[in-house]
């Protein structure tokens, strides 16, 4: 962020830097998924985090490919949001002594990630159509299906397992 140059000035400058911030945020997330992993027990849980995880590093080379149809280098920038949900969910996960509860706090983070996900792809999708980029659109349309596949994956383990058993 320029605290003392503005670096927006356009339309395009504000599309590239939320391309940006999910690219940082795909590979943050990439960082942080082996760690919560380790850290659920239930199976159908990490399961969906682990097929996520092979999943996300697609979204990050369709993210690659994107960069490359726009003729920029790929790049990210910090991203404050996804940053702050990743925290959360450590500090969350780290006070947590049930593995149930734990499993419950860590569906819940990862639901918070996908949503933001989707909040991000969703607007850069609505952009691209208007800048004309089709192509890209249609990569960036993959990336929304998968991250809102994981949701609704995360939604039903999260009211038939994960929840219930926790609370019993
Ligand atoms: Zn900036
Ligand atoms: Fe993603
Ligand atoms: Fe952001
Ligand atoms: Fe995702």
């Amino acid at each position: 962020m320029g605290l003392f140059t503005k670096e927006i000035h356009s339309m395009e400058d504000l599309y590239l830097h939320v391309l940006q911030d999910i690219y940082y945020a795909e590979n943050q997330i990439k960082k942080s998924l082996p760690d919560m992993i380790e850290k659920a027990t239930n199976r159908e849980l990490t399961a969906v985090l682990k097929a996520h995880l092979e999943e996300t590093e697609h979204q990050i080379a369709r993210l690659d490919q994107v960069f490359q149809l726009l003729g920029r280098p790929p790049k990210g920038t910090k991203c404050p949001a996804i940053n702050g949900i990743i925290e959360e969910a450590n500090d969350i996960a780290g006070e947590c002594d049930d593995k149930k509860v734990l499993d419950a706090a860590l569906l819940a983070a990862a639901q918070a990630v996908e949503h933001y996900e989707i909040t991000r792809y969703g607007t850069l999708i609505a952009w691209s159509e208007e800048l004309g980029n089709e192509a890209v659109a249609k990569l960036l349309t993959t990336n929304l299906n998968e991250e809102k596949a994981a949701d609704k994956k995360l939604t039903t383990i999260a009211g038939k397992k994960v929840n219930l058993k926790a609370a019993g």
